[in-house]
């Protein structure tokens, strides 16, 4: 079967793209397999995280940015550590992801609630520097239409004094917001 878009400019831009967010080179890896062999999660996943990096070495952006994998990936970063050719491939999911969310890609529906886990933490980190758990849960609570989720575990953390009602900010957050800008300009 020939894929229209493998050889296109498009698909160099992407693969660019992913290696410019990465400072690497997803062109190194020659399929060995070692990634997949040794991730967690692969049983999950509908793409090995050795496919990911294929589609993206051949630019097929659609097709990596659609798959379940990209969302399910933990950033364990066993792969990376095994990978022989010393390619990033936990940042490349990452990177894949974040393309994603920026594109407006609607994360498959079993995957969803990880897709706007990921997103809401995402925004906290750039708000404040760090995670303010109350406001993230609330977020997801809020984004996922199920508002009283973990409701009763509140009240029991704020006396035990493990829940801050107001956000911790990082006093100096103008690095956090650069590498967002880099790396999620659109989140
Ligand atoms: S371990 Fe490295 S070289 Fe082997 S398939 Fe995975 S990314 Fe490619
Ligand atoms: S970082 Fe993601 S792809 Fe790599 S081993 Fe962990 S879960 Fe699997």
């Amino acid at each position: 079967m020939v894929v229209k878009e493998i050889g296109t400019p498009e698909a160099a831009r992407f693969r660019q793209d992913i290696n410019r967010r990465i400072a690497g080179q997803v062109e190194k890896c020659y399929q060995c397999g070692k990634c997949s062999a040794g991730c967690p999660i692969a049983n999950e996943m509908d793409l090995m995280p050795n496919q990911v990096i294929r589609l993206v070495q051949i630019g097929l952006k659609d097709k990596a940015t659609h798959c379940r994998s990209i969302w399910l990936c933990a950033g364990c970063v066993t792969c990376t550590t095994r990978c022989p050719q010393e390619v990033e491939i936990a940042s490349v999911m990452e990177a894949v992801r974040h393309v994603a969310i920026e594109e407006g890609v609607e994360p498959p529906p079993e995957v969803r609630h990880t897709a706007t886990f990921t997103e809401v933490f995402l925004r906290s980190v750039r708000r404040h520097g760090r995670i303010f758990e109350p406001g993230m849960v609330m977020g997801f609570n809020l984004r996922s239409c199920q508002p009283m989720k973990d409701a009763e575990k509140g009240p029991k953390m704020f006396l035990k004094g493990k829940l801050n009602l107001l956000p911790h900010r990082v006093k100096d957050r103008g690095p956090v917001r650069r590498i967002f800008q880099r790396l999620v300009p659109k989140l």
